[in-house]
């Protein structure tokens, strides 16, 4: 059982979804933001596809080119409480 603290939280910021899709990713499993954004596309993918919601996917498909997260190197990110959301965006 992995501790509450070994994980981070992100979230899409994105003016093409109303929802809030979040992911928690162990930090033990990634070591850039690049690994960061692709687990995130396909946690987020794949809770698209479990649950059959086909529109969210195509828009989702549509950005996940553009995610990014703002101002933050892995070492901020390692650094960020586990409780606090981290955000990926795909505008600005
Ligand atoms: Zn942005």
């Amino acid at each position: 059982m992995k501790k509450e603290e070994e994980f981070r939280y992100f979230e899409l910021s994105s003016n093409a979804f109303d929802d809030i899709y979040g992911t928690k990713i162990l930090l033990s499993e990634v070591n850039t933001i690049d690994d960061i954004i692709k687990i995130f596309i396909k946690n987020t993918e794949d809770l698209f596809k479990i649950h059959n919601m086909e529109k969210q996917l195509k828009v989702f498909i549509n950005i996940k080119s553009l995610l990014h997260i703002h101002d933050k190197t892995m070492v901020d990110i390692i650094n960020t409480p586990c409780n606090e959301t981290i955000y990926i965006c795909n505008h600005c």
